[in-house]
C-alpha cells in the first residue's frame, strides 16, 4: 500500500482516452485478467491475426475517439477469419457515416463464453476523492442500480464486503441450476484494479471494466472491454 506511485506507467500517453487495447494493457501490468487479443492497423492484419487465434473470435473497431464501439457498430462477436475484411470494411463505413475520425486500427480478440457481466470502476469524487465501484453489467445493470462503492485503499475484507452487499451476490452463488460463478477470482480482481487505480498515479482520472465476465468457479474472471482517461 506504500509503494510509490509509478506515474512513468502513463508518460507514453496523451491527454484524454486510451483506446481499448491501451487500457487493458494498463490493467494486466497490475494483475487484472484481460482477454487474449491482438491489434491490426488492417483488414487484412486483422484476418491474420484471427487466423492465428484460431475459431471464432471478437472483433472491434480500435480508437480513442469512440468511448461506446457498438453504437457505431464497432463490435461484432463469432467471427470466422474468412468473415474478418467485409466485418472490417463494414465498420469502416459505418465509422464514416457517423462522421467519426479514423481509428487506430482494429482489435482481434478471443471470445469469452458464458459468466455473469459485472462492471468495475474507478473514479475521483469531487468530495470523497478516489472511488472504486464493483456492479451488476449487461441486461441487470440496466434492470436495477446495483453498485457497491469504496473509497481507496481497500483490504481484502472490503472487496469480499463489496460483492456481498451486490444483488447480484446470489446470482454469483448459483441461482436456479446456474453454475456458481469465480468469486475467489472476481474479488482478486477488484484488488488487482484498486491497487492500479492507486499506483498509476494523479494523471489517472477514470477507469473503468465493462464488462467484466466472471466465469464458472475454477475459470476465472477476464476484463472483456477497458477504458482508461487521463489527464
Ligand atoms: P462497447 O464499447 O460498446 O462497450 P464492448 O467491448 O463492451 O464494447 O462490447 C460490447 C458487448 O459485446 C459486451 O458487453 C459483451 O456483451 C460483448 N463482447 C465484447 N467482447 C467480447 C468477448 N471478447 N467475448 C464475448 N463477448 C464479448
Ligand atoms: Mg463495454
Amino acid at each position: 500500500a506504500m509503494t510509490p506511485p509509478d506515474t512513468s506507467i502513463l508518460a507514453p500517453f496523451p491527454r484524454g482516452n486510451l483506446n481499448e487495447a491501451e487500457s487493458k494493457a494498463l490493467f494486466a501490468r497490475f494483475g487484472v485478467p484481460v482477454t487474449r487479443e491482438q491489434t491490426a492497423s488492417d483488414a487484412a492484419a486483422a484476418a491474420a491475426a484471427a487466423r492465428d487465434m484460431g475459431g471464432e473470435v471478437v472483433l472491434k473497431i480500435l480508437s480513442r475517439a469512440i468511448a461506446h464501439k457498438s453504437d457505431l457498430g464497432g463490435v461484432r462477436v463469432g467471427l470466422t477469419a474468412e468473415q474478418i475484411p467485409d466485418a472490417c470494411a463494414a465498420m469502416l463505413q459505418s465509422l464514416r457515416a457517423a462522421g467519426a475520425p479514423a481509428p487506430e486500427g482494429f482489435l482481434v480478440q478471443e471470445r469469452i463464453r458464458g459468466g455473469v457481466e459485472m462492471i468495475l470502476g474507478f473514479h475521483r469524487d469531487p468530495q470523497l476523492g478516489p472511488v472504486i465501484l464493483l456492479g451488476s453489467g449487461g441486461v441487470a445493470a440496466e434492470l436495477f442500480e446495483d453498485t457497491a462503492l469504496r473509497l481507496l485503499p481497500i483490504t481484502r475484507t472490503d472487496a469480499e464486503a463489496m460483492v456481498e452487499e451486490l444483488k447480484a451476490a446470489r446470482l454469483l452463488r448459483g441461482f436456479r441450476g446456474a453454475p456458481p460463478a469465480d468469486i475467489p477470482a472476481l474479488v482478486d480482481t477488484v484488488l488487482a484494479f484498486a491497487a492500479m487505480a492507486g499506483a498509476a498515479g494523479e494523471r489517472l482520472l477514470e477507469a473503468e471494466i465493462n464488462p467484466l465476465f466472471v466465469l464458472p468457479a475454477g475459470q476465472g474472471a477476464y476484463a472483456v472491454d477497458g477504458l482508461a482517461v487521463l489527464r
